[in-house]
């Protein structure tokens, strides 16, 4: 088998095919693919609003004019909307994690889960308002202070306890979910405590059914709202089990070498069956997780870092921490689950066909495959600390010569005059004169990522033709 090899030394000599100067050799050659155009996230985006207009909807409908005459009956209508709000929200929310494969190539995993942190702090307002205002409203109605009242509605009302249960999981994941907070928690220990939000949406199903005013009497709208239930579920069931595990049986990934590219990087080539017949773009991601003792109940995010071929795939890892440690001792043979492939930085999204590329450190894997699938012509600015810290660098060359792409290594510290030169409107337009006309594709660490857009507005470059991997989900 032939793959490419970027550096003189693979791990284990031997166990590796001989180099080929970086150029792929898979049988399947890549081609440009035809452009998709950014309609999904907009009917994405606009059949959400509609959903939350519907969900409101039979508040309004049930609510008679001139009935918000008191302060106890306006509170409680805004608790019923806003109860109505968090219901629908927490199903969005589920779904967006839901991993079905529509919306993943549809919208893309990093853009779901940057959707889904936004609202996830509405849903938190939500959940805590109505609350509030059904505490306040129901206290005011019947006289009573609000911890009493507060004592009562749990004891009185059915479901009320598993309610404020599935209140109080919202409130702690919201509170994880903080910045800076997120930050200091190991993201296993993260991830956990955020799947208990499919807990808040079991604990609260029944409450809903069994106190909200406008779902406790069979009808259309109840019909409704269980039916939404129901495609929730479904679609979890669909993308976290049925679809991976399809997946994986068709095409039994598992490791067929692991080579060196740098001190502190590795490639993981992956062989399997009917690699051929893979969906998978340039650019895309899968989430992997490697069946070894020390790796299995821990899946990652690594892009592809090669176009798709009917021989091998390979993953470019820059190792970070315990689990990227891990991988360098990964032996070939050991299973592959992976679940994907996910994402929308590829070469289908451009909205032309000149491209400029903009790279920094890891940020080169994703961007190497996606140049060799866009058309001829494009052009490569990759930041770089140090010479060594250059990734990729013969199969760079062999696309600059096969693609007709012009690469410009920008090597040195931020504040080195060159870098800083690069990295401005003016030094943008000397090496690409034409960059408002282009899409630009920008993937590396955060500082260079917020530096570059910046600039980019600056330049002029209009938003819609940036396509961003920020390596967050
Ligand atoms: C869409 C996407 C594509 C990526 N592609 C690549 C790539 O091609 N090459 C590459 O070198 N890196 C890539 N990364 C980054 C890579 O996933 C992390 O560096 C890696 O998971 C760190 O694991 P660790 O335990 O060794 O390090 P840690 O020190 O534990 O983690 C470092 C940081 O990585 C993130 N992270 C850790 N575990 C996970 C997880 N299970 N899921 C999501 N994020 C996690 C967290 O932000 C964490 O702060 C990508 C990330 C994303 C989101």
């Amino acid at each position: 088998m032939t793959y490419p090899r970027t550096h003189a030394a693979g791990r284990r000599a031997g166990t590796t095919p001989s180099r080929d100067g970086g150029r792929p050799a898979g049988g399947v050659r890549p081609q440009v693919p035809p452009r998709r155009g950014p309609g999904g996230r907009r009917v994405l985006a606009a059949l959400l609003v509609l959903g939350l207009l519907a969900s409101v909807l039979p508040w309004w409908l049930d609510t008679p004019a001139g009935s918000l005459r008191t302060t106890a009956a306006t509170l409680t209508a805004a608790g019923r909307i806003t109860g109505l709000v968090a219901g629908y929200l927490l199903l969005v929310q589920v779904l967006m994690m839901s991993r079905l494969p529509l919306l993943e190539r549809w919208i893309g995993g990093e853009q779901i889960a940057r959707w889904h942190r936004d609202l996830g702090a509405t849903l938190l307002v939500a959940v805590l308002a109505h609350a509030a205002l059904i505490l306040v409203g129901y206290a005011d109605l019947e006289d009573k202070p609000i911890l009493t009242e507060a004592g009562v509605l749990l004891r009185d009302h059915e479901d009320m306890v598993s309610a404020f249960a599935a209140a109080g999981v919202l409130v702690l994941i919201g509170f994880t979910s903080v910045r800076a907070i997120r930050r200091v928690l190991p993201y296993e220990l993260w991830h956990a405590l955020h799947l208990a939000s499919y807990l808040a949406l079991l604990l609260g199903f029944g409450h809903q059914f069994s106190n909200g005013a406008q779902l406790f009497r069979p009808g259309p709208v109840r019909t409704l709202w269980i039916a939404m239930y129901v495609v929730v579920v479904a679609a979890l069931v669909w993308g976290r089990v049925v679809a991976p595990l399809a997946f994986n049986l068709r095409h039994r990934l598992r490791v067929a070498d692991v080579v060196a590219e740098s001190p502190d990087t590795i490639s993981i080539y992956l062989t399997g069956d009917r690699l051929g017949e893979l969906d998978l773009l340039g650019g895309q991601f899968f989430r992997w997780r490697f069946l070894t003792r020390g790796c299995w109940w821990q899946s990652h995010p690594f892009s592809v870092s090669a176009a798709a071929n009917d021989r091998w795939l390979r993953l470019t890892v820059k190792v970070v921490g315990a689990y990227t440690r891990d991988l360098r001792d990964l032996d070939p043979g050991t299973p592959v689950w992976a679940e994907g492939p996910s994402g929308t930085f590829t070469a289908a999204h451009r909205t032309g066909d000149r491209a400029l590329l903009i790279a920094g450190g890891s940020g080169i894997t994703p961007i190497r495959a996606v140049l060799e699938e866009l058309p001829p012509g494009s052009a490569l600015i990759y930041r770089a600390r140090t010479p060594a810290d250059v990734l990729l660098h013969r199969e760079l060359d062999w696309l600059a010569q096969a693609r007709d792409v012009r690469i410009w290594y920008v090597i040195g510290s931020r504040n080195d005059p060159g870098p800083r030169q690069v990295l401005t409107p003016d030094g943008l337009r000397g090496l690409v004169p034409d960059v408002v006309r282009r899409d630009v594709y920008l993937c590396g660490p955060p500082g260079l990522v917020a530096q570059s857009l910046a600039v980019l507005r600056q330049a002029g470059v209009p938003r819609r033709q940036v396509h961003l991997a920020t390596f967050e989900l």
